[in-house]
This record gives C-alpha cells, structure tokens and sequence, in this order.
C-alpha cells in the first residue's frame, strides 16, 4: 500500500507472542521478499522503518463489550482482534449505551 505521502508500506505478520511488540528479522525478510516480488522497482529503496502492533484477542475471539462485572464504573471494549478499527464505530456506540443505561 502507497500512503499520500508517497511512503510505501509492506504488512503484515501474524504471531502468538503475548504483549512482545518486538520486531524481528525473519519478518522483515519475508515483507521485504514478498513486496519486492510483488513490485521489483522496490529493491532499489531502503527500508525507513519496521514496527510491529497487536491485536488484543479473547477466547473464540469474541469481543468483550460489556460492563466490568466487578467494578461499577468500569466498562470494557476490548478482545477485537483483527477487527478492532472495523468494529469502532458499532462498538462505540454499544458502549455509550451501556454507559447511559447504567448511569
Ligand atoms: C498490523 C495490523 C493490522 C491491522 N489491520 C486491521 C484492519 O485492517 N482492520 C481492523 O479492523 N483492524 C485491524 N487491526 C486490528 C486493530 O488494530 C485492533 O483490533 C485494535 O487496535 C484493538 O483496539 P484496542 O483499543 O482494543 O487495543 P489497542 O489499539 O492495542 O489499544 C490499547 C491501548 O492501551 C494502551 N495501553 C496498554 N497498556 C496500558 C497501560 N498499562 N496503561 C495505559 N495504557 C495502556 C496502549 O498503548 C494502546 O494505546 C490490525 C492490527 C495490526 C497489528
């Protein structure tokens, strides 16, 4: 993917690795080898930057969206996964109502 500003990104890996926001060789290799193969012109830039993020899961990865069965000012949003930036707009929304309802 070409950003506006003209930066080319390569993406992504998937690991179980906990809360590890490291990075590692393996997977540059493997992101550079695959965008090259996709875009040849690329072998000839040097990679700026290499960072990694993580997709907060839950059992069966379904999200939690709920009021914290603990704590009575406490409501979660959390276990999105993959989807977390596609579900942001609904799950705002879930929570605002939880929120009202609950006062
Ligand atoms: C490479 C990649 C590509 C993705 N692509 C997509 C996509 O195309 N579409 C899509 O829908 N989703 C995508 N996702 C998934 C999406 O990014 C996540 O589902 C979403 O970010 C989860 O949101 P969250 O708020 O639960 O967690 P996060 O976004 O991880 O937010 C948690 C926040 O809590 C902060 N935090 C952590 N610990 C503490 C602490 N102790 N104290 C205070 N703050 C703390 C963190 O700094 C962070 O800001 C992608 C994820 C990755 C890594």
């Amino acid at each position: 993917m070409q950003r506006q500003d003209g930066v080319v990104l390569a993406g992504s890996t998937s690991e179980d690795v906990g809360f590890d926001k490291g990075v590692t060789e393996s997977a540059r290799h493997s992101l550079q080898n695959k965008a090259e193969e996709l875009m040849p012109m690329l072998k000839k830039y040097n990679i700026q930057n290499q960072w990694s993020g993580l997709r907060p899961g839950s059992q069966g990865n379904i999200p939690m969206i709920e009021k914290h069965p603990k704590y009575n000012n406490v409501y979660l949003n959390t276990g999105h996964y993959r989807y977390g930036l596609t579900m942001a707009p609904r799950a705002a929304a879930i929570v605002t109502d939880l929120i009202t309802s609950h006062g």
